[in-house]
């Protein structure tokens, strides 16, 4: 591997191109990043000007098994030269298999395939809503969620999380939700009453900074909801399919939700999501009352289904836990030696380093820096960098990555 040192405050080569036609081309909602990958492998990803970059960011935590991983893409081509889609009219043995493999692994009953981890979220919604009005309980629709949660951009997802930011300027949200702020016991049992449909979470919050709930937090909030006959609905879109360390991260906070989404590294890059439910909630999106005309096509199912086998393989597992261990070792000790972050949390390989106060809100300075040398990692949130590598990244890989990124850290820190 060459290191290269990329220039990220002018793009140049075949790259630089690119980026102008994005600028021209793309309605303006993204800022790409300064350089343009071409093909990626295990955790490497080259530009189109030829140079190498460690993959931190995994396409925020999707690509759960590494670029071009040998035994999906077999299960992607073998499909492709059969059947790709279908739509719901039919159903499909892959779509079957899939359900098979998520129902076995979890809590839930029942499956409902979609495209994207919004549209997941948004069935989990429409599903605890509709569930009571079935029972005749019309009045109970409310909805609550967690400062600092993120669930999606569809109107309903982002009506319900809590950033402002995102719901600006679009109108009148949808109405029924209320938001209470995270591990704080009192405050979810003074929230919840005969009116909740559901209290919805991310066992760790994601884009909201990396943030794990607590433990006690989260068992209360399930015996809250018991207490009150609502469900309880976990976010796994970025936090699943063995990003924490297990299958899906609520395994580790022993409780098992209601209902569960799943998106992001179930496709490991092919567009795919779940929405896992329990009996009897699972009747809530009953005969003609949802639907999705991409959703548990054969071809996204068949991919899903060889990801999420490689993903929950004990020895992929174990890798997760030592490359934890690996990457916050390092990261606390460039804490402890820079200053520039305050702290370093997370579970499995989703992993926050929280900015120094002197530092605030530079993570995106970081992230720049690191691709500079030669490392892809995410911000989550202004102040906190975030590192969501492939759950099969390597050893030597991943000391290298962090040798890149380290370079960075003390360059801010200089
Ligand atoms: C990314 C994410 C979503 C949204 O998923 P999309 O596939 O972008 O729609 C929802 N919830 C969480 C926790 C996420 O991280």
């Amino acid at each position: 591997m060459n290191n290269p040192v990329v220039n990220v405050a002018e793009p140049s080569g075949a790259s630089a191109e690119v980026l102008a036609a994005a600028d021209e081309l793309l309605i303006p909602t993204y800022s790409p990043l300064p350089i343009v990958p071409d093909r990626g492998v295990g955790s490497l990803i080259y530009d189109i000007d030829g140079r190498d970059y460690i993959d931190f960011g995994a396409g925020i935590a999707v690509t759960a098994v590494g670029h071009s991983n040998p035994v999906v893409l077999e299960a992607l081509t073998d499909q492709a030269a059969k059947l790709w889609h279908l739509s719901n009219i039919f159903t499909n043995e892959p779509a079957m298999r899939l359900a098979r493999q998520l129902t076995d692994a979890t809590f839930a009953d029942r499956v409902f395939f979609a495209n994207s981890g919004g549209e997941a979220n948004e069935a989990a919604f429409k599903l605890a809503r509709h569930y009571f009005y079935d029972q005749g309980d019309t009045d109970r629709y409310e909805l609550i969620s967690l400062e600092g949660s993120f669930h999606g951009r569809t109107w309903f997802t982002v009506s319900v999380a809590a950033n402002p930011k995102y719901k600006e300027g679009f109108g009148p949200a949808i109405g029924g939700i209320s938001h209470v702020a995270p591990n704080d016991i009192d405050a979810l049992r003074a929230a919840v009453s005969s009116k909740t449909a559901a209290v919805v979470m991310e066992p760790i919050q994601g884009e909201g900074g990396v943030r794990p709930l607590h433990v006690d937090y989260v068992q209360a909030a399930r015996q809250i909801c018991d207490d009150n006959g609502a469900l309880l609905i976990f976010d796994e879109v970025q936090s699943g399919v063995g990003r924490t360390g297990t299958a899906f991260a609520y395994e580790q906070f022993d409780i098992t939700p209601d209902v569960l989404t799943s998106a992001k590294g179930l496709g490991g890059g092919f567009p795919v999501a779940a929405t896992l439910a329990r009996e009897p909630y699972a009747q809530g999106l009953g005969k003609a009352t949802h639907g999705s005309t991409y959703g548990g096509n054969p071809l996204a199912c068949a991919v899903a289904s060889a990801v999420f086998a490689e993903a929950t393989k004990p020895e992929t597992l174990a890798n997760v836990n030592e490359r934890h261990t690996q990457i916050t070792d390092t990261l606390n000790a460039l804490a402890a030696d820079t200053g520039v972050f305050s702290e370093v949390r997370g579970m499995g390989l989703l992993i926050g380093a929280e900015m120094a106060d002197a530092y605030r809100d530079r993570a995106k300075e970081i992230q720049l820096a690191a691709l500079d040398q030669g490392v892809i990692t995410l911000i989550a949130s202004p102040n906190v960098v975030r590192i969501a590598p492939a759950l099969t990244i390597d050893a030597d890989v991943c000391a290298e990555g962090l040798r890149r990124l380290s370079i960075a850290v003390r360059a801010m820190a200089d």
